[in-house]
């Protein structure tokens, strides 16, 4: 059924390691849920695949002593809804993994699949952006990491260095990052299930003390370019103003002054546009209502 060449089952992280440098045409595989059907439709036919679906250390979440959120690249979709760390402090990742595919692809799909496709429409992947995630590679050379948005080169294309022996080993949330904010996630797809997202929009927000001011907004989109991207027009009308209508209104026509979605068989670009707007203006309404903020 699966026409692979062969399949090396990497039993730590540094195994995965000599494996890559050993076999550098080789492809990882963790939930596989898109390598195998890539390798069923033929794309991938007589490839090596070296699996690191068995190393256990690269599974789960938690926080260091500096309170930064560590989420193992091997964690899935489910494990992350139900985990109280993120339950409790980044909640939005939750809610937006939750939207991924289906019951079964939740629960074998993995965020480091969900990031190193590279993929624009990956449920994930906004709402890291929005939340200045720390992508952490390790390779034949130790530790690297970089900001997520540096992680994305170009559409189906990722800062993983072959040659070095890389895998994503986490995804790191630091507790500047995370402290105080609260978020919306908002997928817009054409049913309920099953669906890459048309467009993804992923808001937070940080309020000041007396809740009268936002202080910091984030905001994200899938789908409204090559790769997933922040949208700092949008940005720059939120900081630091008051939370009332008008700021909202016109915080969600800024986001057109640096979206580019394109047109394609999902949607056209203008319908992408004109979904973005609206995304935005929710997305943020609610986030600043989850922060405790009241809308002026
Ligand atoms: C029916 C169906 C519905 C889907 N619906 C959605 C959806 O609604 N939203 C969505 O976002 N996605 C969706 N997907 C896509 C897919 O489930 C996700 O992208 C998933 O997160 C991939 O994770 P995985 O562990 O299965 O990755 P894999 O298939 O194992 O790998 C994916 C890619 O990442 C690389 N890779 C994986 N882990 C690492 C690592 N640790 N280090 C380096 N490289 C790595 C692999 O080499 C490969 O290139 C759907 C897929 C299917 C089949």
């Amino acid at each position: 059924m699966y026409d692979m060449k062969a399949l090396y089952e990497a039993q730590s992280v540094q195994d995965a390691v000599r494996l890559r440098l050993e076999h550098p045409e080789a492809q990882i595989i963790a939930g596989g849920s898109d390598v195998l059907v890539q390798m069923r439709e033929g794309r991938r036919a007589g490839k090596e695949l070296i699996s690191i679906y068995m190393l256990d250390e690269l599974r789960g979440v938690s926080m260091d002593e500096d309170e930064n959120i560590r989420i193992g690249s091997l964690t899935s979709f489910s494990h992350i809804t139900r985990d109280p760390i993120i339950q409790k402090y980044i909640n939005v990742l939750g809610e937006a993994v939750d939207q991924v595919g289906s019951p079964q692809i939740r629960n074998i799909g993995t965020i480091g699949g969900n990031t190193c496709n590279g993929v624009t429409s990956a449920d994930s992947a906004s709402t890291l952006h929005a939340w200045e995630a720390i992508v952490e590679l390790t390779g034949k050379n130790g530790v690297r990491r970089l900001p997520i948005k540096d992680f994305y080169i170009k559409a189906g294309q990722v800062d993983i260095r072959a040659e070095e022996g890389e895998l994503q080993t986490a995804i790191l949330i630091p507790k500047e990052s995370w402290e105080n904010c609260f978020g919306k996630y908002i997928k817009y797809g054409m049913r309920n299930a099953m669906e890459i997202a048309s467009l993804g929009c992923s808001v937070n927000v940080r309020l000041s003390p007396d809740k009268k001011y936002l202080r910091r907004c984030r905001i994200a989109y899938g789908v409204a370019g090559p790769v997933p991207m922040r949208v700092p027009s949008a940005e720059a009308v939120a900081n630091g103003s008051r939370p009332t209508r008008e700021m909202i209104d016109e915080f969600a026509l800024a986001v057109l002054l640096d979206i580019n979605p394109r047109d394609s068989w999902r949607a056209s670009k203008a319908f992408r546009q004109h979904i973005a707007v609206e995304m935005a203006r929710r997305a943020l309404a609610e986030s600043i209502e989850r922060a405790g903020g009241v809308i002026e």
